[in-house]
């Protein structure tokens, strides 16, 4: 039987060097050594496995794509420099000019930018799908030229959920690939694999790093899938820096941990925030008042560590909370050992009209926070105070 999580995250390791170290040293070498050129041949042929290059493997970046696919449940992966290469390769190396790829609208900020002003210059269309839409929906929308589902679950700012069973099957139906960005909710909450995801797709910036110090990112899937996104990796060069596959393989040493007081802090600040007067209303999936809380049960451990609320009053009221606040940071990032506040209407959907906004469940007053592992009583009472000050200002 495979080990826990949490002994998988700890113990796959890299075989140890000569110098029998106890921690995986960083591999900062931008090729490896041939023993002969029979061996540099089979290298290139893909007769044997082995480092070559550090744009296609090192060892720091085999070791954490070895431990996500552990976490993950798939074969194979690929380490990318940032999130949005892996959203990028995930899509394109399955793509060509003349297909259509069906995408929930409620998607992250730069994958939307992809799809709505990228792809088309290539030939590649989309159909975006209200997530709140039912399944007859989605599969009214496929076309024969349809190869490709992303969805994000739970969504960004809106928390709400894609019933990842119900879009596998679809996606299997009609021998579609079902791609998904779990950024949100980590492996250690949810794994798409086992509901019919066939790629999954990480921003590792947020939390498995966790502290807000490396851009990075993954692709994850079967050995077939996955050799054409590494094949693409390979030639156009997105590579992972062998020092941040370092620092990530030693973040996912305390995922479970951290993950598990994230989701304990997340839903403590949810309840203390539905109590509020000043609150019309709180999202978060493990909160029996989110609309779609018996599907987070089913797809999800616990509930993640982001939670939005709805703050009476209008766009200054939202603006007003945030320069209020004391201790939580106001920065562009999330998935944080430092609680984050953020008030998308003001800055990331900006531009969008007020029926945009609506129709991702942005309203004027809506703030975001990510919530992090300071103390919840300090957390709450940062909240609190900045709430009551916002108020007359
Ligand atoms: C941050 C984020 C991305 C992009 O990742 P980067 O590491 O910033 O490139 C993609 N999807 C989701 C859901 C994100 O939160």
């Amino acid at each position: 039987m495979d080990k826990h999580f949490e002994t998988q995250a700890i113990r796959i390791q890299s075989e140890k060097s000569t110098h029998r170290e106890h921690s995986t040293p960083i591999y900062a070498t931008s090729s490896f050594v041939f023993e002969d050129a029979e061996q540099a041949r089979a290298l290139f042929a893909d007769e044997i496995e082995g480092n070559i290059y550090t744009r296609f493997s090192n060892p720091n970046n085999n070791e954490f794509i070895e431990k996500l696919c552990a976490l993950e449940g798939t074969e194979d992966g690929v380490a990318t420099a940032s999130g949005m290469a892996a959203m990028f390769i995930s899509m394109a190396a399955f793509l060509k000019s003349g297909d259509h790829v069906l995408a929930s609208r409620a998607l992250f900020g730069s994958t939307h930018q992809i799809l709505t002003n990228l792809f088309p210059r290539w030939g590649i269309t989309h159909t975006y799908v209200d997530i709140h839409e039912p399944l007859d929906v989605w599969e009214r929308h496929i076309q024969p030229s349809t190869k490709l589902i992303f969805v994000e679950t739970p969504s960004n700012p809106g928390l709400d959920l894609i019933d990842l069973a119900a879009l596998g099957a679809l996606a299997k139906k009609h021998d579609l690939i079902f791609n998904v960005d779990n950024c949100f909710a980590t492996p250690y909450l949810q794994n798409p694999a086992q509901f019919g995801a066939h790629i999954i797709t990480h921003s590792a910036t947020k939390f498995i790093d966790g502290q807000g110090r490396v851009i990075a990112g993954a692709v994850l899937g079967s050995k077939e899938l996955i050799k054409e996104v590494r094949f693409l990796a390979r030639h156009t060069g997105p590579a992972l820096s062998p020092f941040n596959g370092w620092m990530l393989s030693k973040s996912l040493e305390t995922l479970a941990v951290r993950m598990e007081k994230h989701c304990q802090n997340a839903l403590e600040l949810a309840t203390f925030l539905e109590s509020q007067p000043a609150v019309k209303s709180v999202k978060y999936p493990f909160l029996p008042s989110h609309p779609q809380h018996e599907l987070a049960k089913k797809q999800m451990r616990l509930g993640g560590g982001l939670v939005t609320f709805d703050l009476k009053g209008d766009l200054d009221r939202g603006r007003n909370f945030l320069n209020a606040l004391k201790m939580l940071s106001f920065t562009a990032n999330l998935g944080d050992t430092r609680s984050i506040a953020s008030h998308p209407a003001s800055t990331t959907h900006s531009k969008l009209t007020d029926e945009e906004r609506a129709a991702v469940g942005i309203t004027p007053g809506l703030i975001r926070i990510s919530v992090g592992l300071e103390h919840i009583e300090d957390i709450k009472a940062d909240v609190l105070q900045a709430m009551e000050s916002s108020k007359d200002s």
